[in-house]
């Protein structure tokens, strides 16, 4: 099965999702790419499991490292090199293969070498399938400082296979589904023309999606992309309405970098930042109690819980004031404010502190 969304910015480009054999991917991507150069940046793990049903040849190849600390401009540096070493022109391409992490740094290589060159996204894993791999964010990070390097850069292609799904381990297929669920919460402020029911499809559907059902993944995947578009469409480079796509996300990144990222994916920490919000929304009247129990059960269902251990206050709400989303001394949060709609607020960090004592 293939499904193809096309995504209307700046720059038009079709995103094609299917459980395709590894054969047919590898022709499709000979087709996108032919008569150029490519310099192919793959993830070391993603090599070692997928070399031999992938036809490319060594000289292409740029094997990455895996770790969010592989992100940098050390290895960016490398990746340029080596695609003047193979003498990649301006008409010439590179395609990224693996997670958020080969993704965003090959963006960002491709955005920058020669002024910017055609760049192909093939994500392996949940996470960049539904989120990382659209919307044309690439970046790289610094020591202490995530993203914070970067450009806005859309590639000339996405090829999302479910068949790269099967190897993903728990958690990082966990951290995936934070995002995917993520979707649903804000399906009705993404502008999306039609209903796509995100929310009633991942709660009837959870078995199957457990079990990564192939035509389940390509519908799951397709809806969370169709709004991701949706967005994007309106507001390519975060003017406004993109920030939707940040519900549990002010909690989210405080609790990713309080624990230095190694304690939990980023999804993981999205739904703590969610199940906080939603609760938060629901004490302020925000939401009714139906919506709210249904929100707790959907997250339940997939596994997530609330968060239990305590992190300090302060440290938090210090590391919430240093997103890039705040603003005018005040932390941004988008709350739920309706059955699947969400709103921003803006809150000081005294109110956002008091948020913590409920
Ligand atoms: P990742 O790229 O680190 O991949 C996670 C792990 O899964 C790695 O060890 C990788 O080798 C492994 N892996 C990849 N594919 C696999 C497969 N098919 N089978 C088995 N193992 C596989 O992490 P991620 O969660 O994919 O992405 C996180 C990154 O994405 C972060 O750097 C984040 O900043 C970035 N991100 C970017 C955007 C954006 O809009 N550009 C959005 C969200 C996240
Ligand atoms: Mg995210």
């Amino acid at each position: 099965m293939k499904q193809t969304l096309k995504v209307n910015c700046e720059k038009e480009y079709l995103i094609e999702i299917s459980d395709n054999s590894f054969e047919k991917l590898n022709q499709e991507i000979n087709e996108a790419t032919k008569g150029q150069k490519r310099l192919i940046v793959i993830s070391k793990k993603v090599y070692k499991l997928y070399y031999t049903r992938l036809n490319f040849s060594e000289d292409e190849i740029f094997v990455l490292n895996d770790g969010e600390k592989e992100k940098n401009y050390k290895n960016y540096l490398k990746i340029i090199e080596r695609a003047k070493q193979i003498g990649l022109t301006r008409k010439d391409v590179m395609i990224a293969i693996g997670g958020g992490v080969a993704g965003d740094i090959t963006g960002f290589a491709a955005s920058t070498y020669m002024r910017g060159i055609e760049f192909i996204q093939v994500p392996t894993t949940l996470l960049s399938a539904v989120d990382s791999s659209v919307g044309g964010k690439t970046a790289i990070d610094l020591a202490d400082a995530k993203n914070v390097i970067g450009t806005f850069y859309q590639p000339k292609a996405v090829f999302i296979n479910t068949n790269f799904l099967a190897t993903l381990d728990k958690k990082q297929f966990m951290s995936g589904l934070g995002e995917v669920l993520k979707y649903a919460f804000i399906e009705e402020s993404c502008g999306h023309t039609n209903p796509l029911y995100l929310f009633e499809f991942l709660t009837l559907g959870c078995e199957k999606i457990m079990q990564k059902e192939p035509l389940t993944m390509i519908r799951m995947i397709e809806y969370c992309l169709s709004l991701k578009i949706a967005v994007v469409n309106q507001d390519e480079k975060e003017g406004g309405l993109r920030k939707v796509l940040n519900f549990g996300h002010t909690l989210g990144h405080a609790l990713e970098t309080i624990t230095k990222y190694n304690k939990f994916t980023h999804g993981e920490a999205v739904a703590y930042g969610m199940y906080f919000i939603i609760k938060w929304a629901y004490n302020h009247e925000y939401i009714g109690y139906a919506y709210y129990r249904l929100s707790m059960e959907l997250l339940e269902k997939y596994g997530f819980k609330p968060l239990k251990k305590k992190f300090q206050k302060e440290k938090l709400i210090e590391l919430m004031m240093k997103d890039k989303k705040a603003s005018e001394g005040k932390i941004t949060f988008i709350i739920p404010c309706d059955k699947k709609k969400v709103r921003e607020i803006k809150l000081t960090p005294i109110e956002a502190g008091y948020m913590f004592d409920e």
